[in-house]
């Protein structure tokens, strides 16, 4: 016969078994969208949420997560360490945290950080990092594209511990809370690391929306045929007050940075509008942009396949048709 203390012990033992912990992302400053969308995930799981912010000065960041709908807790870690939010400053983090909580899963957004730090704490968990998750069935089952989209799986995890990416465009943004969650310190350690260091960043500037974040996307193919041909996607894209995105083709002949490129190998983004002009619609595109909630394309050859994933569709030269588009908007 168990004590009543006893019974408590394995009580609170069970809850923390199962437990959700979200890895933060953010600035310092402010919280990238991904988070609020991996919140989402993890209130899918159904157990109590607890989201780490690792970073130099994020006690601010912290205070408006813990002001996010789902949150239980927040565990904040300042440190100089996670200067530059390094994988390799931020891994031994995520593990002493796992040692103190025993998290039942491990969530991080399915973004460049993400991908960077979920494989590392997989590897150190000796378990199966469950990449680009795109539905939860119940805690031990999830959904992820594979084959570059074409093909949908669905995995039962019998891992002690999950440890996923989500993606963003998958997950609505949790709301705001009525009431705050407890923030408290992180455990501490020694996380400077000599694996790699930070030496700085360019952030490329814009007036306009962030890809992933944008309503609306006006995106160009090889079709535009240069960089300055671009001018009349963004003159669009202006008057929508949408973001201007590419496929790989147009990044790799060098008309526009990669930071615009969308697909498997770039972004993956989901607005209500996306207009994809001069593009043809092969695969690895479509991985990037077809749960977009409309889909117009314009291009002048009517069996292109971007098409048929097109809800609305124009047979037309892009130069004579998008500048008349612009104009009567
Ligand atoms: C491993 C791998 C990963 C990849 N990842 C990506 C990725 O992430 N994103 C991505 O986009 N691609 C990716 N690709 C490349 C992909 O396979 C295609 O080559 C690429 O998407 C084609 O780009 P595009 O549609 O701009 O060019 P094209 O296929 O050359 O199409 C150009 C289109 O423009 C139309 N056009 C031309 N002139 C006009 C005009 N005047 N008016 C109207 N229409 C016109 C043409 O009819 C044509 O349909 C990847 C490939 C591989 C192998």
């Amino acid at each position: 016969m168990l004590s009543r203390n006893s019974v408590n012990i394995l009580k609170r033992l069970q809850v923390r078994l199962q437990s959700t912990l979200v890895i933060a992302e953010h600035n310092n400053a402010t919280l990238t969208p991904i988070t609020r969308s991996s919140i989402t995930a993890a209130k899918k799981i159904g157990n109590d949420v607890t989201v780490l912010v690792a970073g130099t000065k994020c006690s601010e960041v912290a205070s408006s997560v813990a002001k996010l709908d789902g949150v239980k807790r927040v565990l904040v870690a300042e440190n100089e360490a996670f200067n530059g939010f390094l994988a390799e400053a931020i891994t031994p983090l995520v593990l002493a945290a796992q040692k103190q909580f025993n998290f039942s899963h491990i969530i991080a957004g399915a973004s460049a950080q993400g991908k960077s730090i979920v494989p590392r704490i997989a590897s150190k968990l000796d378990v199966s990092p469950i990449s680009e998750v795109i539905a939860i069935k119940d805690k031990d089952t999830f959904v992820r594209t594979i084959y570059a989209g074409n093909a949908v799986l669905t995995l039962k995890s019998l891992d002690a511990v999950k440890v996923l990416t989500v993606r963003g465009t998958n997950f609505e943004a949790t709301g705001d809370a009525s009431a705050a969650a407890v923030v408290e310190n992180a455990p501490a350690g020694e996380f400077k690391t000599d694996l790699a260091a930070f030496v700085g960043q360019e952030l490329a500037k814009s007036d306009r929306p962030e890809l992933t974040a944008a309503k609306c996307i006006v995106s160009g193919g090889r079709g535009l045929k240069s960089g300055e041909n671009f001018k009349i996607l963004y003159d669009l894209a202006d008057k929508l007050g949408g973001a201007v995105g590419a496929s790989r083709a147009a990044v790799d002949a060098g008309y526009v940075s990669n930071d615009l490129e969308i697909g498997q190998t770039g972004k993956i983004v989901a607005p209500d509008l996306y207009i994809a002009v001069g593009i043809s619609g092969a695969i690895q595109h479509l991985a990037g942009m077809k749960d977009s909630k409309t889909i117009v394309a314009i291009n002048k050859d009517p069996e292109a396949p971007i098409f048929q994933v097109a809800d609305l569709g124009l047979v037309a030269d892009l130069f004579k048709a998008v500048p008349e588009l612009t104009e009567k908007i």
